[in-house]
């Protein structure tokens, strides 16, 4: 560890983990798809960071629009309008699905799912409770972690607010129902009506449309049409959660777009502004933004619609066009997956390749039961799995993953090229063989 990193442990957290085991990376800068550490090595960023790195580093029409903001106008108080937030506006209403026309801006997507619940419960008074998955993620304040279905969430326990219903999701690599799609007749997603109709206060429904931190699960055709039916149905607001989806990940602006969905509330982050800057939006309906009209909008923030977060919207949408990204990530998309295949057919402890676009989850097993390399409970008890040592031998060999407790989340800047892909995949198939030595017949 060198000096910036002795100093950062020792007066900074390291999060998500016990500190005796954080051992960061010194980071000196980083271009296009790469970045680099103290002692000049080259590191290939294979996940976008935390899947939000989208345009990946160093765009210049994105930084030359934040720093004419900032000699502009670098803060002004929520309550004013500014050019930049009418522009950044404008841009948004473009690429956001039609239903979404009215937006609160926040700093983060924890923030943004906050907002999201606060308007849905004000919105829908006095019903109050919000469906949730199990294996899902919604951010780390109380609210939001108290949506999250993932292991994260019993750190935090108990919650606050109360409420908070969860279901079962769609992952049937390991059903959680113990059903085979499509013989199940998607259980899974009208289980929702049964538990709406019991719970009987419920304003709303919260769900990424393809779950991420969780291993990128991307569910069979039906479900998000028949789960937005059934919102529609029983008077429940349907809530896209973005924050890893948007912004072209999935070959569309959003992911709803696959499945034609208008959802009543819309929450993204990290990538809308290709994470040069912080920001979160929670995009409301007409009918919720009309509802506040003549009902008190009781939320805000000191840096709320913060001009520098806003000043790198339209930037980032300008960028996709000129570079034409969303064909881009269509076409590497495909590349990808098949080159993922290919590793699939090599390493027998590789037990599911699945992903769309340019968000991809390889999920390690070490038998032939599928059995897992560690589970939320290791990750609760902060154990180091197999799958974590592989991480760490990728980042020796130059390459960066985001993993969950058994998968690797393979999400690159969407600018990336063919010859950046095969670089990855040469990585990935040496260091994946240490896992096939633990896999048992
Ligand atoms: N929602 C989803 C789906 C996420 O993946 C994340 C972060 O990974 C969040 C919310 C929280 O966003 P943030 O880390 O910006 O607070």
């Amino acid at each position: 560890m060198d000096d910036i990193a002795k100093v950062v442990k020792e007066h900074t957290f390291g999060t998500w983990r016990k500190q005796r085991d954080w051992n960061p990376i010194t980071v000196t800068k980083a271009e296009g798809v790469y970045f680099y550490d103290s002692q000049g090595k080259r590191y290939l960023d294979l996940s976008s960071q935390l899947v939000n790195v989208n345009l990946g580093y160093g765009n210049k029409r994105v930084i030359e629009s934040i720093k004419e903001q900032l000699d502009k106008l670098q803060y002004i108080s929520p309550a004013f309008a500014t050019e930049v937030r009418m522009k950044a506006v404008k841009s948004l209403l473009k690429v956001m699905p039609r239903s979404i026309t009215k937006f609160f801006f926040s700093t983060s997507g924890t923030e943004a799912n906050e907002a999201a619940i606060k308007i849905a419960r004000l919105v829908k008074n006095p019903k109050y409770k919000i469906i949730a998955r199990y294996r899902s993620y919604h951010g780390s304040t109380y609210g939001s972690i108290s949506l999250t279905g993932d292991y994260r969430r019993w750190f935090a326990e108990p919650h606050i607010p109360g409420g908070v219903v969860r279901i079962p999701e769609p992952y049937c690599f390991r059903c959680p129902l113990k059903l085979k799609y499509p013989d199940c007749n998607l259980a899974c997603a009208n289980y929702v009506e049964y538990v709406i109709r019991n719970e009987h206060n419920v304003a709303g429904i919260i769900l990424e449309p393809i779950t991420g931190t969780n291993g990128v699960v991307v569910p069979p055709k039906e479900y998000l049409p028949t789960v937005r039916k059934i919102a529609n149905e029983n008077d429940v607001l349907f809530i896209a959660d973005e924050v890893m989806t948007g912004w072209g990940r999935t070959e569309e602006w959003f992911a709803v777009n696959t499945w034609g969905i208008e959802p009543d509330i819309l929450t993204t982050a990290k990538s809308a502004t290709a994470s040069y800057v912080p920001i979160g939006i929670t995009g409301v309906s007409k009918e919720i933004g009309e509802f506040f009209e003549d009902n008190f909008f009781a939320h805000g923030h000191t840096f709320e619609a913060h001009p520098i977060s806003l000043s790198a919207i339209p930037a980032v949408i300008e960028e996709f066009e000129r570079l034409d990204l969303l064909s881009h990530v269509k076409a590497m998309g495909k590349y990808l997956g098949e080159r993922l295949m290919e590793l699939k057919e090599r390493h027998k402890s590789i037990g599911d390749v699945r992903g769309v676009g340019l968000f991809w989850a390889v999920e390690f097993v070490k038998d032939k039961n599928n059995t897992p390399f560690a589970t939320y409970e290791d990750k609760y008890k902060g154990n180091t799995s197999s799958v974590d040592k592989v991480a760490k031998k990728l980042l020796d060999e130059g390459v960066y993953v985001f993993n969950g407790p058994s998968w690797f989340v393979i999400s690159p800047p969407l600018i990336i090229k063919k010859e950046e892909i095969d670089e990855a995949i040469d990585k990935l198939d040496k260091v994946i063989s240490e896992l096939d030595k633990e896999y048992r017949e």
